[in-house]
């Protein structure tokens, strides 16, 4: 079915419908980075609204296999939000995130939230950066990403389909 509309929506920040718990809960995500000045946080949800998954920049959640190859693809990059919520899932299929292979069912039009926090604790443009994260969630078959995106200094929600 073709896509109709825009491919990315910008919605107010309070009052976005995409302001809802799983943005709250990328939020809760991004306070839990070591990090001082990006942290961010990401959460997945699937095609049917459940929570798969939720990762922070800086994160050791990862299993240990995602993250050997991870750091072995990126050397010198940190560990970003939304590759430490897919390095966690619970799959065999995990490292074919890195393969840039669809991981099974799972991902197939689920939903990521980006929250990033200033280091005043503002919010923060948190688009999924384009070298890593942004082709591998795209080769994952994920639907849409929501992330913050300001304008002239004021955050405003984005909805962007891969
Ligand atoms: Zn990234």
């Amino acid at each position: 079915m073709p896509r109709i509309g825009a491919p990315i929506t910008l919605g107010r920040f309070d009052g976005s419908s995409f302001n809802d718990e799983f943005f709250a809960l990328a939020k809760k995500a991004a306070q839990k980075s070591p990090f001082r000045v990006f942290r961010l946080g990401a959460i997945i949800v699937d095609r049917k609204g459940r929570l798969i998954s939720s990762g922070c920049c800086g994160g050791e959640h990862a299993n240990s296999h995602f993250k050997y190859f991870y750091f072995k693809r990126f050397p010198g990059k940190s560990m970003h939000a939304e590759m430490d919520a897919i390095g966690k899932i619970p799959s065999e299929n995990v490292l074919s995130a890195l393969r840039s292979r669809p991981m099974l069912d799972l991902l197939r039009n689920a939903r990521i939230y980006v929250y990033r926090l200033t280091e005043a604790n503002a919010p923060g443009n948190s688009r999924p950066c384009k070298d890593i994260c942004w082709p591998i969630l795209k080769k994952l078959e994920l639907r849409d990403a929501v992330y913050i995106y300001k304008i002239d200094g004021e955050p405003y929600i984005a909805r962007e389909y891969f």
